[in-house]
């Protein structure tokens, strides 16, 4: 694997800043990766890697960089939980490792960066040296994906008996015989203003 330096270099090309989430993102996906036994991410080991995310700040997009796992390749997938911390699982042994951020390493940048800028630049810096196990917690976990969740092609397309749109990946859902999309079934997240003819 790459070194940290190198890695945060490339993750904050990625994300357009250097921030405290960087250096905690590559931290721990560097960690995470070592534990279930992936050493090239982006190379030889791409296909065998999958990474649960449960926040989307700027730790995410170095998870992104570091791991080269994405949205839209399908290895990487959103749970919206608002907790800094992800699950990195290892396609090929089932071995997974869910990593979080500890709240508590906030108030312990003072023991590692006194002196020099603001509370988050002292923060950033300490985030670089700290202890693993005063920045994380590390659970060895099992993870079941469904097979709709996985890269390829998909699985399943239907279409909506209401609105008519195409339904990917068995997002559908089946109400009193009927297949729907998920803004009919359960309201939209946006309203029509026109339609362009
Ligand atoms: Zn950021
Ligand atoms: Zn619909």
């Amino acid at each position: 694997m790459k070194d940290f330096e190198t890695l945060l270099a490339e993750s904050v090309t990625v994300h357009g800043h250097l921030c405290a989430g960087q250096v905690i993102g590559v931290r721990m996906s560097m960690l995470a990766l070592q534990r279930i036994g992936i050493d090239d991410p982006r190379g030889a080991d791409r296909k065998k890697l999958y990474v649960l995310v449960e926040i989307d700040r700027c730790a995410t997009d170095a998870i992104q960089a570091v791991t080269g796992c994405s949205l839209g390749k399908r290895s990487m997938y959103f749970h919206d939980f608002g907790v800094m911390a992800a699950t990195y699982v290892n396609l090929e042994t089932g071995r997974a490792v869910r990593v979080t951020a500890r709240e508590e390493a906030r108030d312990l940048a003072d023991k590692y960066c006194r002196e020099g800028g603001d509370k988050y630049s002292r923060q950033l810096e300490a985030y670089k040296v700290m202890a693993e196990d005063e920045l994380f917690v590390v659970q060895d976990v099992t993870v079941d994906i469904p097979a709709v969740n996985l890269p390829g092609r998909p699985l399943k397309r239907v279409q909506c008996s209401r609105c008519h749109d195409w339904v990917q990946d068995a997002r559908e859902i089946e109400r009193d015989g009927e297949l729907l999309c998920r803004s009919c079934a359960f309201g939209r997240y946006y309203r029509v203003v026109a339609t362009a003819e």
